[in-house]
């Protein structure tokens, strides 16, 4: 029996906090479904009615609301599948199992998958004996939901190709180690395959690489499989290897791989791994030095400055960057709120710190969160607070007994107000909120909100005497 996870991660924190388990091989014994955690329990809050729209390849399961969603999706992976059961030469031979969810919310309280799954993971792919399975949120845009969805779907082609090796009597425990070692290849395949090129995200990531000197070898991306090498570095080189020996090449490669491992099957394409290494590092050199020499750096000259200090993290002795996100600025230009886990008492937990936009110290931590099921998490990744007109307000989304709720803090009380959007009819109808702002007279609040897997905004009327928001 053995089992693979592959966890796309959205983030490099969350990549590092969420652990390097994207393949997990496990022998023996079926793993239960339901692991045991201590201290953290996943709790479902929504109960969903399921459906199946059925494909060639597909069987995608949804919600009710969603089925014009669940088109979208099987006309998406069955057109990524024509193009990757080329390249790859393989076919599927029964049709995978899909879950979709409106919002990641719902995707992250789902039960099917029983680990705890962080804000940064946009899918899972698992494969555990007969089961195969893709679980995603569709709460992003339309082009990162088709990335995220290819993406998977190369991680399930490569499991179909591994199990195919271990049926003709490959070492599973074997491969499936070094597999898990250069998650440049498996990764950086699944990145570059999804997007059919390099984005504009691991362009920036390449640039400040070399211009700060931390781009890495294909021997040290292999000794430090972290959120760098596996995804933005191994995206680049895939991307390389895809544009010098062809994206058929890519799946030769791969089918090799599940035979005798990733390095012996460069080699037995003829391949140096260090050859390989040196000339895409000067490509590299050549591509990205001339834009770095036209770029305007931040300084007092340019008017622009650092104001929070990241704390350098060293991936090599385990450390955790500390990260600062979702920044308003007060209307006097004094003080900012921004999401940060610095300082954070619970592993991975992200505050609300006020700070003055004179000093890197923040001021105080005015909203944390991890603590009740009322403020669970800030959105870092997908949601920005605002101050209100006068400035004696912020308003910010949290998510609350895991739906998302908007929270209004009151300065002068140095609490939040009285009200938060719980209300039930909203509640109920109404995920994923984000993006609060403040009318200019501070007596409406307007939001991003999903309903029935689509995006709207919403206006919202704060009645501070009832202590609710309702819809308008
Ligand atoms: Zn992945």
């Amino acid at each position: 029996m053995s089992r693979f996870r592959f966890n796309h991660s959205r983030g490099s924190r969350n990549f590092l906090i969420g652990g390097v388990a994207i393949i997990v091989l496990a022998f023996g014994a079926a793993q239960p479904l339901t692991a045991q955690y201590f201290g953290k329990n996943k709790v479902q809050w929504t109960s969903l009615n399921w459906h199946a729209t059925v494909t060639e390849h597909f069987i995608v399961n949804h919600d009710e609301q969603m089925h014009a969603a669940a088109q979208r999706t099987t006309q998406l992976l069955e057109r990524c599948y024509a193009r990757f059961s080329s390249i790859l030469d393989t076919k599927f031979k029964k049709p995978i199992p899909v879950f979709i969810w409106q919002t990641h919310d719902l995707f992250q309280e789902n039960w099917i998958v029983g680990d705890l799954i962080s804000e940064g993971t946009g899918g899972i792919t698992e494969t555990l004996g007969g089961f195969r399975r893709m679980i995603l949120p569709l709460d992003v845009t339309t082009e990162e939901t088709e990335h995220v969805l290819c993406h998977e779907l190369v991680h399930e082609f490569q499991a179909e190709i591994f199990l195919e090796s271990v049926e003709r009597g490959s070492s599973p425990r074997q491969i499936g180690n070094e597999l898990s070692r250069a998650l440049w290849f498996v990764e950086g395949m699944a990145e570059y395959l999804s997007k059919g090129s390099v984005d504009p995200r691991t362009h920036t990531v390449m640039r400040d690489g070399l211009e700060v000197g931390y781009l890495r070898s294909i021997e040290k991306m292999s000794k430090t499989p972290d959120y760098l090498s596996a995804y933005r570095f191994g995206e680049a080189l895939l991307w390389y290897i895809g544009n010098r020996y062809g994206d058929a090449g890519i799946g030769a490669l791969l089918k090799r791989s599940t035979e005798v491992g990733v390095f012996r099957s460069f080699a037995w394409a003829n391949i140096d791994p260090d050859s390989l290494s040196a000339e895409w590092q000067a490509f590299v050199d050549s591509t990205y030095r001339p834009q770095i020499e036209a770029f305007i750096h931040p300084n007092e000259a340019t008017g622009v400055r650092r104001v929070t200090n990241h704390e350098f993290a060293d991936p090599h002795k385990g450390q955790i960057p500390v990260t600062f996100n979702g920044p308003a600025l007060s209307p006097n230009g004094k003080h900012i709120v921004y999401i940060s886990d610095k300082s954070s008492t619970l592993s991975g937990t992200d505050n609300f710190w006020l700070a003055s936009t004179d000093s890197a110290d923040a001021i105080k931590k005015i909203v944390e969160t991890g603590r009740s099921a009322g403020t669970e998490a800030a959105r870092q990744l997908t949601s920005v607070g605002a101050f209100s007109f006068d400035g004696t307000r912020f308003v910010y989304a949290v998510q609350s007994k895991g739906r998302r709720a908007v929270r209004i803090y009151s300065f002068a009380e140095s609490k939040d107000e009285a009200f938060s959007i719980e209300d039930e009819v909203l509640r109920e109808s109404l995920f994923g909120i984000e993006n609060p702002r403040f009318s200019p007279d501070g007596t409406q609040i307007v939001f991003t909100g999903v309903k029935e897997g689509q995006r709207d905004l919403y206006v919202a009327t704060i009645d501070s005497a009832r202590g609710l928001l309702t819809e308008n």
